[in-house]
């Protein structure tokens, strides 16, 4: 199924919901992708930023247009295709300055593995601004700080809006499923951002993150860092479960599921395509397993 060149003309007319945040800041939701996808955009007074581009089936720069003319700053706050669709679509993109991601840049393009863009095709862009962890990104009259944040994947960015005490954390941690379980994924380095995050930012800020249109609240965020921790110090108990068939360690913070991958090293690997749908936390890849060792056995 070809989903790249779809456009205005054939787009569902609520496919984008607009959200106000406040003044200057909307959310752009996609709630009838099956990953219900939020992306988010940031005025200025002289430039936009959008953080993420979500899956790309239909363009997200016209509802961008229709809501801003000024300049647009892209950054993806992770290379997943779900997050960067259609970035090439934009003329200005800038990536967390890493010399690993440099290394993938030629001529001010730069190449995603397919495991880094979790779809088999893989991606590339070009990229005409490097951030330095901690960087600092004026708007005009508005200034949001990146932060490297680790964890779901090891080039995830995070941005503090500061005066309005908001986050916005991409995948780093989700309401409905934290995926600690994707290529380059480290609990350890989560826990150790979520808790990065906490401490530069003020209290009582609101983490909007990428796959709901809910934020979590401050107090959520402190829970999953106690809950993080204890999953890192091997305090905390896990379920086998199953996603997109395979095996994988669920636990479960409070309310908020968290999947890491199993001892045998089992992790989510990309998809054929962005509609492929997985499901989730399943146990159908345990009876199969269970099937499949009982044969081993008799
Ligand atoms: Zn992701």
């Amino acid at each position: 199924m070809n989903c790249k060149v779809q456009d205005k003309a054939n787009r569902p007319a609520d496919w984008f919901k607009v959200i106000r945040l406040d003044e200057h800041t909307f959310a752009l939701s996609e709630p009838q992708y099956w990953q219900a996808n939020v992306n988010y955009l940031l005025l200025g007074t002289e430039r936009a930023l959008l953080f993420d581009t979500g899956p790309g089936l239909y363009r997200i720069r016209d509802v961008v247009e229709s809501l801003t003319s000024l300049p647009v700053l892209v950054i993806p706050s992770h290379l997943h295709f779900d997050h960067s669709g259609r970035v090439n679509e934009f003329a200005y993109v800038a990536l967390m300055d890493s010399p690993a991601l440099r290394a993938q840049t030629r001529d001010g393009v730069f190449t995603a593995t397919d495991a880094q863009f979790m779809l088999a095709s893989g991606t590339n862009f070009r990229v005409t601004r490097w951030l330095a962890d901690g960087a600092s990104i004026d708007l005009g009259g508005r200034e949001v700080m990146v932060i490297n944040t680790p964890g779901h994947t090891p080039d995830s960015v995070s941005l503090i809006d500061a005066a309005g005490k908001r986050l916005f954390i991409g995948d780093l941690v989700n309401r409905d499923i934290t995926l600690a379980n994707v290529p380059g994924a480290d609990v350890k380095s989560m826990a150790a951002s979520v808790k990065r995050l906490l401490a530069l930012t003020p209290a009582g800020s609101e983490a909007r993150e990428a796959h709901s249109e809910l934020p979590l609240t401050w107090t959520e965020l402190q829970q999953f860092a106690d809950g993080l921790t204890l999953i890192v110090s091997g305090d905390s108990a896990a379920t086998d479960s199953c996603l997109g068939g395979r095996p994988m360690l669920r636990y479960d913070i409070g309310a908020f599921p968290v999947l890491l991958p199993t001892a045998a090293g089992d992790r989510l690997r990309p998809l054929g395509s962005p509609t492929e749908e997985l499901e989730w936390l399943t146990t159908d890849c345990l009876e199969k397993e269970s099937q499949t060792n009982k044969g081993a056995k008799e």
